[in-house]
């Protein structure tokens, strides 16, 4: 018998596929910090034009392109506005207060989304008390708020409040895939309304790592400078750049099987005793509370030791993660084992 691995842990954990890892050996390389890698350069105008922006860096990681974003967008003492719930602020290593020496109001927004009046209403006046209101950034699907899908309409008002009060608007758009997949928006849309954004090729899309960091030519020129400047200028780096391509064109309409999943896995999950209560599955990501007897950690264990991996989220919270890896074999392997 065929051994799953029934992985839910995250969407980072995939391999590469066959195909994806005969393009990279295919990769037309150089050295990146001389501009001279091939692949590098064409995955960059690649993901740039895909969106509409002038120019790309790749980056090794979301976090690196993120924050490089953030450096280049504020000064020391500046202020970022964010949802409480945002990966720049939880899971990035305290790195707006030390790679850029910013501080940050956090807005308690709806799983993670902020709307356009509470930007409004956080915004700085001109008094020495304060900080500089800077900018704005948003995170487009949300993790933490199980993979919810941001509404154009309010992106477009938080853009109108950014563009009145002189803010720059970053996205983390580490899963804009999945939300594009699942609204059937134009990635333009989104080069028409952010400054800057960060994809990630190694989540849904399933690469080995990276991230592509979108912008003006100007603002990537700056990039380009951080990025060296943490350590993150890389040599031939077209072998990873070449999964990227390969993941562009082969890896983002699948995403809707992901989702598809995902919803079923809420329905199997949903039907334990121990689950309280799950969130409503948009996209990836499932997001479930247990019976407040019940702490996350136990029951991840218990869950591990029937095989079925997945990741606490606080202390009564389990999310599950659908993925290029788990197919249907796995989907209706979860399913008899939970039966
Ligand atoms: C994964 C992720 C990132 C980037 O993470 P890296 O592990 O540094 O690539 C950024 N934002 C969100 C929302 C993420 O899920």
């Amino acid at each position: 018998m065929q051994i799953l691995n029934l992985e839910l842990r995250s969407d980072t954990f995939t391999k590469p596929t066959k195909a994806m890892l005969e393009a990279m050996f295919n990769a037309n390389v150089g050295d990146d910090v001389f501009e001279e890698d091939a692949s590098t350069k064409d995955l960059e105008q690649q993901a740039a034009a895909m969106f509409g922006y002038e120019a790309g860096l790749f980056c090794m990681s979301g976090t690196m392109a993120n924050q490089i974003a953030i450096k280049i967008h504020t000064h020391p003492g500046d202020e970022v506005i964010c949802d409480a719930l945002s990966h720049i602020y939880l899971y990035e290593g305290g790195g707006i207060a030390t790679n850029s020496l910013v501080s940050v109001q956090l807005i308690n927004g709806d799983r993670g989304r902020i709307s356009a009046e509470q930007v409004a209403e956080n915004i700085k006046v001109d008094n020495v008390h304060y900080p500089i209101t800077r900018l704005v950034s948003l995170e487009n699907t949300v993790n933490k708020g199980g993979g919810c899908i941001y509404d154009m309409q309010e992106i477009q008002k938080i853009k109108n409040v950014c563009t009145t009060n002189n803010l720059k608007l970053h996205l983390d758009g580490a899963r804009i895939f999945n939300a594009l997949v699942a609204t059937k928006e134009q990635p333009r849309k989104y080069g028409e309304l952010f400054d800057t954004i960060s994809v990630c090729l190694s989540k849904g899309l399933g690469t080995p790592m990276g991230s592509v960091l979108l912008g003006t030519k100007e603002f990537i020129h700056a990039a380009r400078r951080v990025r060296k400047r943490l350590g993150g200028g890389w040599r031939q780096s077209g072998y990873l750049a070449a999964a990227g391509i390969y993941a562009l064109n082969n890896h983002i309409n699948r995403l809707a099987e992901d989702h598809t999943r995902a919803k079923e896995l809420a329905t199997i999950f949903s039907a334990l005793p121990e689950v309280k209560h799950i969130l409503p599955v948009d996209t990836n990501i499932v997001i479930f509370e247990l019976e407040e007897r019940l702490l996350s950690q136990d029951f991840v264990n218990s869950l591990m030791e029937k095989g079925i991996k997945t990741s606490p989220f606080g202390k009564h919270q389990v999310r599950l993660v659908t993925h290029l890896d788990f197919g249907d074999a796995e989907l209706e392997a979860v399913r008899q084992i939970l039966k």
